[in-house]
């Protein structure tokens, strides 16, 4: 209906994830680390409670002596008898697929939330949302943790709801993949996403990758001290054919302390390299896309996350919580809509 009367375009979108709650306490969720921490606490505990125990035992006498006792004896039992639940968690855990355990609801799992030192026991909402109108054109609840081969999924579905013939989609750092941005290609939609720069290499004070220029028509990379670094070799890494450049001038560099500890500086380039560099022009472009995208996807979430309150969802398990959020997500279209074109126009637009 949006797009018959005009109002949804969606040459532009963003997708993003936003961690909703479950109903499952965090203690209430398991995994390896979890449980090994929680142990390591109980058993220092049991410790203290036996030294305890021998105190009272050499120190104590009459009946301040027993009472005592009973009362420690009532706390060590407690304890041995969670160690023996963490322990019997632990064997379950053996077989869980991805490691982790939610007693409530099952489906539900400990993901970090971009809060520092913060994490929920939920689920991951995916949204992909019209940069226009803010019309949330697609969406899907996950419980996997993290964004990374979400894109082209996401990208896919809404660009069948708009019925385009292409699209440009926003995404941040979290949705980076080299992969996903091949498959958006041959799917033609445009994708603009950031790459972190994860090597660590700046901090140290050496040349990161951006400092050797690539020149198309020669195919070589430029270095800082001018050289020209040539394609030697194709590898394969992670399934991406990798062209491999380098020059023999490294090793009487004067810049080389700032460049490699190696033999010499080898540059990687993947095959498609260029839809890379092309998703980086347009993210510094003037029309600064990124800053489009956080207050494009940042609306929708935190307008849903006001009517839920402090718990995400009422109903429990993929399905249960998948058609909850559907229903928040048609709420919130009708009601973006309302705001777009009043009442009276989304009544007219309603066919009779
Ligand atoms: S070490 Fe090699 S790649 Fe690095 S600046 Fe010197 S010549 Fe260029």
């Amino acid at each position: 209906m949006c797009r018959r009367i005009g109002v949804l375009k969606g040459e532009v979108v963003a997708v993003d994830g936003s961690k909703f709650k479950a109903v499952n306490n965090r203690d209430r969720n398991f995994t390896k680390g979890k449980i090994a921490s929680r142990l390591a606490h109980l058993e220092a505990e049991v410790g203290r409670y036996i030294e305890e125990a021998d105190r009272i035992d050499r120190q104590e006498t009459g009946a301040a002596r027993t009472e005592r006792a009973a009362h420690l004896t009532g706390r060590y039992n407690r304890i041995c008898k969670e160690i023996e639940r963490l322990l019997e968690m632990e064997e379950k855990l053996a077989d869980a697929p991805d490691g982790q355990i939610s007693l409530t609801d099952p489906d539900a799992r400990a993901m970090a939330t971009r809060a520092q030192h913060s994490g929920h026991v939920g689920y991951n909402v995916q949204s992909v949302v019209d940069a226009e109108t803010h019309l949330i054109v697609a969406h899907e609840v996950t419980n996997q943790g993290h964004d990374r081969d979400l894109l082209t999924k996401m990208a896919k579905q809404a660009k069948a709801a708009l019925q385009r013939e292409d699209m440009h989609i926003l995404a941040d750092k979290g949705y980076f993949s080299a992969l996903e941005i091949l498959a958006c290609h041959n799917a033609s939609i445009t994708a603009t996403v950031p790459r972190s720069d994860t090597s660590g290499a700046r901090s140290k004070g050496h040349y990161v990758k951006a400092d050797f220029a690539y020149d198309h028509s020669a195919d070589i990379y430029r270095c800082p001290a001018g050289q020209a670094l040539t394609h030697r070799t194709t590898t394969e890494q992670q399934g991406l054919q990798m062209r491999r450049y380098w020059t023999n001038a490294c090793k009487t560099c004067a810049l080389k302390k700032h460049c490699t500890t190696g033999y010499e500086r080898r540059v990687s380039r993947w095959e498609h390299e260029h839809l890379v560099e092309a998703s980086n022009a347009r993210r510094r472009s003037p029309a600064a896309p990124m800053s489009v995208r956080r207050s494009t996807v940042e609306h929708p979430f935190g307008t849903i996350k006001s009517w839920t309150g402090p718990c995400h969802f009422l109903t429990r398990r993929l399905g249960g919580v998948g058609t909850e959020m559907a229903l928040n997500v048609l709420a919130y279209n009708i009601k973006r809509l309302v705001a777009l074109v009043g009442i009276k126009g989304l009544m007219a637009a309603i066919p009779g």
